[in-house]
């Protein structure tokens, strides 16, 4: 019998991941995570990687990291390569969950594990709370030959992006992309299609893709949510936010599609 792979430790200290050092910053395997040299607040298995185990961890804010290794912002994290760096989302998002959710919201008992393995109750009045999920729509809006770009007061300098807007109580997506974009831009919107879907753990976020065609009004940015916005060709795109992101990918595919990449053009070309 082949020897079993030891699990993957994605481990949290307040906000940062322990990975190896160096470049290709994977996360540690270990058998136990006292091989490792540390000790759990929380610790709960949250899936597989490559036929490996995955456990994620809540590491006392004292913890040190063992020799090899550095805690990270999960945000510069990108280059771990797509599989590694969703595992990572979702034990960032389970870890926080458990931090804030040890008591419950209602009477204020100390929570359980509850019925399912993602979830925990309440053992006096029986509530039970999910780890949370923010559903938000990000949108490109294209008219003609240009897409719409803008950027937040909180961006990095310099950097455009598509809009993106929270889905509130009681809305449809639909009802959040003509409100989001209404509000923030000022424009209406028609035509969406559906792009795609990304788990953004910043904290708790999806991302939900569309496309859609700008359908009238004049552009007039809301200050208090967007400082800038503007129409742009693809041969003068501003900077743009990182390739991991699904927002990268919508305006890369976009540009593709302009350059004729027939893999693309079911996707984002114009409607006849
Ligand atoms: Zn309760």
């Amino acid at each position: 019998m082949s020897a079993t792979k030891a699990p993957l430790w994605f481990a949290f200290r307040e906000e940062r991941l322990l990975v190896h050092r160096g470049e290709q910053a994977g996360v540690p395997e270990a058998s136990s995570l006292e091989d490792l040299g540390l000790g759990a607040v929380f610790e709960q298995e949250v899936g597989f990687l490559d036929g490996r185990r995955c456990f994620a961890v809540d590491l006392p804010l004292d913890a040190e990291a063992p020799e090899g290794t550095v805690f990270r912002e999960l945000r510069g994290l990108w280059g771990v390569g797509e599989a590694l760096f969703l595992m990572a989302g979702r034990a960032k998002q389970i870890v926080e969950w458990h931090r804030t959710h040890r008591f419950c919201g209602r009477d204020g008992t100390e929570t359980v594990p509850g019925p399912t393995e993602l979830a925990k109750q309440c053992p006096r009045c029986g509530l039970v709370f999910y780890p949370r999920l923010s559903p938000a729509v990000i949108v490109l809006v294209r008219r003609g030959d240009e897409l719409l770009l803008a950027r937040s007061p909180g961006f990095p300098p310099g950097m455009y992006s598509v809009l993106a807007g929270f889905v509130e109580p009681g809305e449809s997506i639909e009802e959040t992309i003509e409100r989001e974009i209404c509000e923030e831009v000022g424009v209406e919107v028609g035509n969406l299609r559906y792009f795609g879907s990304q788990p953004w753990p910043f904290p708790n976020s999806l991302m939900i893709g569309f496309v859609a065609d700008y359908a009238g009004g004049e552009l007039k940015v809301d200050p208090a949510e967007i400082e800038d916005a503007g129409w742009y060709s693809v041969d003068g795109l501003p900077e743009l936010p990182p390739k991991v992101s699904i927002a990268r990918r919508m305006i890369e595919e976009f540009v593709a599609g302009h350059r004729g990449d027939p893999k693309t053009l079911k996707t984002i070309k114009a409607p006849e």
